[in-house]
């Protein structure tokens, strides 16, 4: 990780001490949230194709599990840290709270560079790294998930070699599977569905109308693309999008289903017909309604946060906001839903699925939408509800929320003996 970037677990523990002192924590309830329960580290060996043998180092940490089964993705990246991957299953189970799903929180991570890596070396990567979780994973025990550089293709080998160990069939064991072995239908746009939902409920409450707002997206993957597809069936008109390579912006409105296309042709989003090329920086700060970052973290920083002119931040990205711009946006009155609230569509639709397997039932896209918007907008007025009630911002609401639920389990538990 580099030097400049916030350590996430300082992050992290720093909301968690501001949460409890708001929420008037018992101390020792506060000192249990503070760690994880359990942080396995395994030297993974795995014999590349040219014969040699590389040894990687993975993890999974579990944060809490008092609501549940733990819960979280597994990312592989060359940048993954113990202290990370930390942070991100601590951020897990406030979000399982949020969206008020039976999970606690979890996060696994292998540090290594897939894209240097050839698909047979990801997949005895993968077996023998699942193999060494053959413990401490399971059904009602801890259920991974597809994060950066993972994805429906790793849940499968996951999936795979569990049930290997086993002797039976186990698809319960991961979420964000192929829709052949159990994986659920609208779980590729979930996320950003998710994230649409809020954004509609929070016109409402700014008394703005939905339709012919204006959107810019930073980010064009799979979140980003599809929130802004989804946007625009809603009746608001994209202005611009971007990916790693720039941006690219029209007033009149880019259609981002042709500008996908042109993506998936080119490469990028730039020379799109009709637009014109603006930096990722000159997003961010153009003239439009709805911003929703949707790319990497600590993107709106203390340098541009004061320049930002959309009414409503949407953070579908993890951790775009850094907390000096997140002061700088709240003194200008625009309404953050918080990455932990906005983005916690794409873990309800891993409980649709575990749920949908372990009752062996098969459920159409329409119902699976319909349930997510139910889960979606109950979290979001709870957290705003909150917010009013308590007056804190949304972020403040949404850790109070969340780890307001956790501490109730852990009381309700008991600490035994
Ligand atoms: P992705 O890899 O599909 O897409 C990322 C996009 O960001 C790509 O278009 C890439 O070109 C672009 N990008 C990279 N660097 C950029 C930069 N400097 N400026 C602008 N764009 C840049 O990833 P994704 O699954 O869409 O995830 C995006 C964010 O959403 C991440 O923060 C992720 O943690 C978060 N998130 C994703 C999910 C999910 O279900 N996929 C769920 C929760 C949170």
């Amino acid at each position: 990780m580099s030097l400049e970037k916030p350590d996430p677990l300082d992050t992290a523990l720093q909301q968690l001490t501001i949460t409890a002192e708001k929420l008037g924590l018992d101390d020792g309830v506060h000192e249990i949230l503070r760690h994880p329960k359990r942080a396995l580290i395994v030297s993974i060996p795995v014999k590349l194709d040219n014969g040699e043998v590389k040894v990687f180092m993975g993890c999974r940490v579990q944060h809490n599990d008092a609501r549940g089964p733990y819960k979280g993705g597994i990312r592989y990246h060359p940048e993954v840290t113990l202290s990370e991957v930390t942070a991100l299953a601590m951020w897990m189970t406030w979000k399982c709270a949020i969206i008020d799903i039976p999970y606690g929180g979890a996060k696994g991570g292998v540090c290594c560079n897939p894209k240097e890596m050839s698909i047979g070396e990801l997949e005895r990567l993968t077996r023998r790294y699942t193999s060494m979780l053959l413990d401490f994973i399971g059904p009602y025990q801890d259920v991974p998930a597809p994060d950066v550089y993972t994805d429906a293709q790793t849940m499968a080998w996951i999936v795979d070699t569990y049930s290997r160990f086993k002797g039976y069939s186990v698809p319960e064991v991961a979420t964000g599977k192929p829709i052949v072995i159990g994986g659920l239908l609208g779980r590729e746009e979930a996320t950003s569905r998710g994230v649409t939902f809020c954004v509609r409920e929070a016109t409402k409450h700014i008394k703005m109308p939905l339709k012919g707002s204006s959107v810019a997206v930073q980010g064009f993957g799979s979140v980003g693309w599809n929130a802004a597809r989804i946007l625009r069936e809603m009746g608001c008109k994209i202005v611009a999008v971007s990916d790693s390579q720039g941006g690219i912006h029209d007033p009149k409105g880019v259609n981002p289903i042709a500008a996908f296309e042109h993506k998936e042709k080119t490469g990028s989003v730039l020379g799109f017909k009709g637009s014109e090329k603006i930096t990722n920086e000159e997003l961010l700060e153009l003239k439009c309604d709805i911003l929703v970052p949707a790319a990497l973290e600590n993107q709106i920083t203390k340098a541009n946060a004061a320049k930002i002119k959309a009414k409503i931040l949407a953070e579908a990205a993890n951790g775009p906001t850094t907390p000096e711009a997140d002061t700088i946006l709240r003194e200008k009155g625009v309404f953050i839903i918080p990455d932990i609230l906005a983005n916690s569509g794409g873990v309800a639709a891993s409980y649709f699925e575990w749920v949908q397997n372990l009752t062996r039932e098969r459920w159409t896209e329409e119902e699976v939408n319909r349930k997510l918007e139910v889960k979606m907008v109950k979290a979001f007025d709870d957290v705003y509800e909150l917010s009013k009630k308590q007056k804190v911002d949304m972020r403040t609401a949404a850790l109070m929320l969340g780890v307001g639920r956790v501490a109730e389990a852990i009381k309700a538990l008991g600490l035994w003996p």
